[in-house]
């Protein structure tokens, strides 16, 4: 394999943006670790790619902090043969993470043309398991339902039902919920009828736009 020289700016992001920051999930680190982030920004920004803070990747999205990637996907408490469902597809990032540690990942996206980055940042790394689809992902993806493991990477006013719905019994679901500027980071976990409600800090995301978004 080539030698990959971002691979110290990505060891020393996983070490003092996650691992000293309290996430210590050895398979969440070791995905932090092996997915090459610098892939999934936008041409020159390669050594940003492993700052402390979110990116743009055009058509005004961003790419989340890496803590916030780390930080939901230990939430989320994935497993080898789960399914997950993303709505946010953005840069692809996180399905790349989460694709190393789940069975299969689809991840949903409103726009087309970012889509089709998030489609080309997957296959440039190699990444097989996960399904890039465009849509209105606040409906969900009742097709391939129901999902062991649910993120939602941007910001709505509260859980779209239809993803509740589709949450496995025992499945986990992450999202920011609350207002345009500001949210707090919601686990929720599904217990037959009932649903467990977690809050997990605040956090910033671009809004979730459709018909159970904004
Ligand atoms: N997870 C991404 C970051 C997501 S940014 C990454 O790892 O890079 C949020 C994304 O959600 C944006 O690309 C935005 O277009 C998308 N989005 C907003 N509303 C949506 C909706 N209703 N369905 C699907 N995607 C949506």
């Amino acid at each position: 394999m080539v030698r990959d020289p971002y691979e110290p700016m990505r060891l020393a992001m996983v070490e003092y943006q996650i691992a000293r920051r309290g996430i210590h999930d050895p398979r969440v680190l070791d995905a932090l670790r092996q997915v090459p982030r610098h892939l999934f920004v936008p041409p020159g920004f390669e050594r940003e790619a492993y700052e402390d803070s979110p990116l743009p990747i055009g058509q005004g999205q961003t790419i989340s902090q890496p803590y916030i990637v780390a930080l939901m996907t230990a939430l989320l408490d994935v497993g080898p043969d789960d399914r997950v469902l993303e709505i946010g597809a953005g840069s692809g990032y996180q399905a790349a993470v989460l694709a190393r540690l789940a069975g299969g990942v689809i991840t949903v996206e409103r726009l087309p043309e970012v889509a089709a980055q998030a489609r080309r940042n997957l296959e440039r790394v190699g990444v097989k398991n996960v399904e890039v689809v465009v849509g209105d992902g606040t409906r969900g993806r009742p097709e391939s339902a129901p999902y062991q493991g649910i993120i939602v990477t941007a910001a709505a006013p509260r859980v779209p039902p239809p993803l509740l719905e589709q949450l496995a019994d025992g499945g986990r679901l992450v999202a920011p919920v609350g207002g345009r500027d500001l949210q707090e980071l919601v686990r929720v976990v599904r217990r037959g009828g009932r649903y467990e409600y977690e809050h997990a800090g605040p956090v910033r995301f671009v809004p979730l736009v459709g018909e159970h978004g904004w």
